[in-house]
């Protein structure tokens, strides 16, 4: 407890790289994740991780549990969420963290979101039946628990039922463009999740810019548009980059500028190349989010 409440009292000067593991970006069973918001508070805490920010897809859902459990466990909660985003035709990710959980702008917009993935699902489960696979529907809404469905959810049903050995495998046979369970749509435009974030007094952060696969004219312009909108930091070092693209991005925040953020990724022990507390540190010459005087903590 007493270490809880020396974290929260620490002056932001003190609050660095140094003294403070952060991972900025992980998920729960709100979303994709597979351990509970407590569960993966916990594991973080055990992996040396200071401050957490708990991330999951188009939902605030797991928000208040983790809470409670890092005020009982002694590690920072960065309330946070990551939002699906269609920009140029391509979807990508933009990490709110900071945010106010109660925000009605936010939660609005997100409720549109959760309301596209619904219809989504369902379509999915009908292009499936056409593919020859029935109950994908009903199954990926079982896993979800009333909670957001996410392709993730198809993905597990489909390798439990042997027509793929791995998620990955899976991913790219029925789940992607082109391929039978895939849905295109629009999510958020960038304007908009960049509008929720702010109204909701978060900082808006470009989710693993790398693996959107862009051509670096094209990226550069993100990056510029990005910040133009608002947003204030992009993941450099991420449980889905290699360490020359946390080389390659370290670069780019610097030229942009934005703040330099880090984060696994993390949706639970059954990936195991991407794990709790064990990230690269940000290249030098980054300008580390949380050293930034926007960094305010924010109880969630
Ligand atoms: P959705 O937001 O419902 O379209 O689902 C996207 C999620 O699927 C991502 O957040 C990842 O967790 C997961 N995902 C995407 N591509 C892959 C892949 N190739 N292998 C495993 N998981 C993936
Ligand atoms: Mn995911
Ligand atoms: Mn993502
Ligand atoms: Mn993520």
């Amino acid at each position: 407890m007493i270490a809880y409440f020396d974290l929260q009292r620490l002056p932001l000067r003190y609050n660095g790289p140094m003294t403070l593991h952060h991972d900025l970006h992980s998920h729960s069973l709100a979303s994709d994740g597979t351990l509970s918001p407590a569960a993966l508070v916990a594991r973080a805490r055990a992996a040396g991780v200071d401050v957490l920010a708990l991330t999951d897809h188009d939902s605030l859902d797991g928000l208040a549990e983790a809470d409670s459990a890092a005020r009982e466990q002694g590690l920072r909660l960065v309330p946070g969420v990551e939002i699906s985003v269609t920009w140029s035709k391509q979807t990508i990710h933009v990490l709110g963290l900071q945010v106010d959980r109660h925000c009605p702008e936010l939660q609005a917009g997100l409720r549109s979101l959760q309301a596209f993935r619904d219809w989504r699902a369902e379509e999915i489960g009908r292009r499936l039946a056409k593919a020859g696979i029935e109950g994908g529907f009903e199954a990926a809404r079982g896993l979800a628990q009333g909670r957001i469905v996410s392709r993730t959810h198809f993905a597990r049903f489909l390798v439990e039922r042997g027509h793929a050995a791995t998620m990955r495998e899976v991913f790219k046979r029925y789940l992607v463009n082109n391929k039978p369970g895939y849905v295109p749509g629009q999510w958020a435009s960038l304007e908009d999740a960049l509008g929720w974030i702010q109204a909701a007094g978060g900082l808006a952060v470009l989710a693993h810019p790398a693996r959107y696969r862009l051509s670096a004219s094209k990226l550069r312009r993100l990056l510029g548009e990005f910040r133009e909108g608002g947003g204030v930091g992009m993941e450099v070092v991420s449980g889905s980059h290699s360490r020359d693209e946390a080389l390659t991005m370290a670069a780019l925040s610097r030229t942009t500028p934005l703040l330099a953020s880090r984060g696994s990724d993390f949706h639970g022990p059954e990936n195991p190349w991407v794990e709790l507390g064990r990230l690269q540190e940000l290249p030098p010459g980054c300008h580390p989010l949380w050293e930034s005087e926007l960094w305010l903590p924010r109880a969630a």
